[in-house]
């Protein structure tokens, strides 16, 4: 394929990217394109909500939750912070209660998959009360999207931020969000938010979509919006379910497998385990130094976690990589190196647990 010429991105081109994100994002809402990684979107974000002495609760279950309150702060926030331990989420009534006793609360931002941690808030439950609320719902969907059910609209979720690079299989650098009337109407009345920045969402907003979306806004990287349309045809040729449900039978098998060794999943509870990433307890008489390789060797891609997340390891099935067929190898790996380490483990038990959750779908 030749390479595209300069001018790809033309005003039709953006419109449909915007279209398919929108279909993606489950929204009627408008829908920007980012030309910057997420961490970058979700700053642009926080600065863009946050005036001076605005009460946002923030739910933290992990590092991402965690920053974007730090966020809220630099930038002149009141933040109430709703926190739970990293194996946790944050439950539905836990907002609820902190809602009703701070009825000022303006924002209520939460992130739906932490991939770091594995572990998943319930957007679908929180939503809707934070809206009725009268808060705008911020949501860092940036690891979910593509591995889990997302609703924007039924959900109630005011601004919504996603990536191409997680499970919906595409490749970092771009980032996008929905944002909701209300969300508009709060970022319109924050003066601190920004303007003639690359920062700004009030300037997309007028320069490209408040203007007939005639002309492009800055110098988009092509190779990065070449890339960005091609994961969302994959995405559409493969059908968003079947990309979703491929998650899901992904984690659910793997975390079968994990208790099938007789190791122990990271997140207690399986409705808070995320889609995109699998955390399991490493058993204390293994030594995790060597276990990485040793893992490798037998063709389990793990990470060791840190500070609150000591003592667990991670397996990352996202986009392409979230495939049935791989649960099993990563599981027999797993426990050969554990058996390596001295540490007793039925391989064959949690290959077969697995096993038995692909083999009914
Ligand atoms: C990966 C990730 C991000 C950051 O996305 P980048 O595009 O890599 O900056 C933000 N939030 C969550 C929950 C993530 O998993």
């Amino acid at each position: 394929m030749p390479a595209p010429s300069g001018d790809w991105v033309t005003p039709a081109r953006l419109s449909g990217i915007e279209q398919e994100l929108a279909s993606v994002l489950r929204t009627s809402d408008d829908v920007l394109v980012f030309q910057a990684e997420a961490v970058a979107l979700l700053e642009a974000v926080a600065r863009s909500i946050a005036r001076p002495g605005i009460p946002c609760l923030n739910l933290v279950s992990g590092p991402y939750g965690r920053g974007f309150g730090i966020w809220l702060e630099q930038f002149g926030a009141e933040v109430i912070s709703l926190e739970v331990p990293y194996d946790s989420a944050v439950a539905a009534n836990a907002v609820e209660e902190a809602l009703t006793q701070r009825t000022d609360i303006e924002v209520v931002a939460l992130v739906h998959a932490e991939s770091v941690t594995g572990t998943s808030n319930p957007v679908r439950e929180i939503g809707p009360i934070a809206h009725e609320r009268g808060a705008v719902v911020v949501v860092d969907a940036v690891a979910s999207i593509g591995g889990t059910p997302l609703e924007t609209d039924e959900w109630a979720l005011d601004i919504n931020v996603g990536a191409p690079h997680k499970c919906l299989g595409g490749s970092p650098g771009v980032s996008f969000a929905s944002v909701s009337e209300r969300a508009w109407e709060l970022v319109r009345g924050n003066p601190a938010a920004p303007r003639d920045s690359f920062l700004s969402l009030l300037d997309w907003k007028e320069h490209w979509l408040d203007s007939d979306r005639s002309s492009v806004p800055g110098t988009p990287n092509v190779a990065e919006m070449v890339s960005l349309a091609a994961a969302l045809d994959r995405i559409r040729s493969e059908g968003l379910d079947h990309v979703i449900a491929r998650h899901e039978l992904v984690a659910r098998a793997l975390r079968a497998g994990i208790v099938g060794l007789g190791l122990e999943p990271w997140a207690a509870e399986e409705s808070a385990a995320a889609t995109c990433v699998t955390t399991l307890r490493i058993p204390r008489d293994v030594p995790e130094v060597d276990f990485r390789g040793r893992a490798a060797l037998y063709g389990a891609e793990v990470a060791s976690g840190h500070d609150e997340m000591a003592g667990s390891l991670r397996i990352d099935h996202m986009g392409a990589g979230a495939q049935p067929s791989e649960v099993l190898t990563q599981l027999a790996a797993l426990g050969q190196a554990l058996l390596d380490h001295g540490h007793t483990v039925d391989v064959g038990a949690g290959v077969q647990a697995a096993a038995t959750v692909v083999a009914a779908g």
